[in-house]
């Protein structure tokens, strides 16, 4: 018991250390300044060439939003960070000893080259969030958390953090115990973890870009907003779109759906004139009991 303390006790000091250093001393592998630089980067983007010329610059929820950003950042470096200095991994591997799991390295990935590595890293990680974000969709009580995101009114970039913090224990606990299981580490997921906000910040951006072909592979600003949609057609009575950042995922399994221009359909989700629209109560919203 003592062990499990002094592991929670050092991870508290320590991830205010981490969180010191990390702002003070910019570097390539500084999570906070490339968050700050694509989100920057995509703002400049909405701006000089918008899709909706008419949408403010700074839109309805963009301080809600920018708000979200910070807060889920410390979220996710502290969750980084009990990764990184593994002070979370012995307890996970605890964890895994009660089922009688030990030293599980399936593959001997560590033996590939480093481009191989992440790409495995990155399509196991995007295909683990298709299959949460559609449970997000389908099942009633998870489907009151996921709300939130669907409570975005007006679709900027910031968009993309707007989500409840549980959402985000369990997409990364879910999506980082089958790649600790075959052996990836903390620190080539920051480069897949990168890609995958920019990829998200464009995603939600007001532009209006498909990358072509691409588009059959990547997520994009002209199929997410769909995903976004108020009114959903009969064949897709739980959503479509459920792409992160792969849209290939939607194609193969028949749920991707992008009729024409969705530049000025209505975004949110049946009855949400009456959803908060405040951080704090939109945090304690799905713990309250819901009509339906
Ligand atoms: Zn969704
Ligand atoms: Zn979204």
């Amino acid at each position: 018991m003592k062990k499990y303390l002094d592991i929670i006790g050092n991870s508290f000091s320590g991830y205010w250390n981490y969180l010191v250093s990390e702002i003070t001393n910019p570097s390539w592998t500084n999570y906070f300044y490339w968050l700050i630089g694509l989100s920057l980067l995509v703002f400049v983007l909405e701006i000089i060439i918008p899709w909706r010329k008419k949408q403010p610059v700074i839109r309805k929820g963009f301080w809600l939003d920018a708000f979200y950003i910070l807060f889920n950042f410390f979220l996710f470096s502290l969750i980084g960070y009990n990764a990184l200095s593994n002070v979370g991994v012995e307890l996970f591997n605890d964890f895994l000893g009660l089922f009688g799991f030990t030293n599980i390295v399936a593959i001997e990935v560590q033996a590939f080259p480093v481009w191989m590595q992440l790409f495995i890293m990155f399509i196991i990680a995007d295909f683990v969030q298709w299959n949460v974000h559609r449970m997000l969709h389908r099942v009633p009580w998870m489907w009151q958390f996921h709300k939130v995101h669907h409570s975005v009114k007006e679709m900027g970039f910031a968009a993309q953090f707007r989500f409840h913090f549980l959402e985000t224990i369990v997409y990364k606990s879910i999506q980082y115990i089958p790649l600790a299981m075959i052996g990836f580490g903390i620190e080539q997921f920051f480069v897949v973890h990168m890609f995958a906000v920019f990829v998200g910040h464009l995603n939600h951006a007001n532009l209006d870009w498909n990358y072509g072909k691409l588009g059959f592979i990547f997520n994009n600003p002209r199929m997410h907003i769909w995903h976004h949609s108020k009114e959903l057609p009969d064949e897709h009575p739980y959503g479509m779109n459920f792409g992160l950042t792969l849209s290939v995922w939607d194609y193969i399994f028949g749920t991707a759906y992008v009729p024409k221009s969705g530049r000025d359909i209505e975004i949110g989700f049946h009855d949400d004139d009456d959803f908060p629209e405040t951080f704090s109560e939109q945090v304690i919203y799905p713990f309250k009991k819901q009509d339906q």
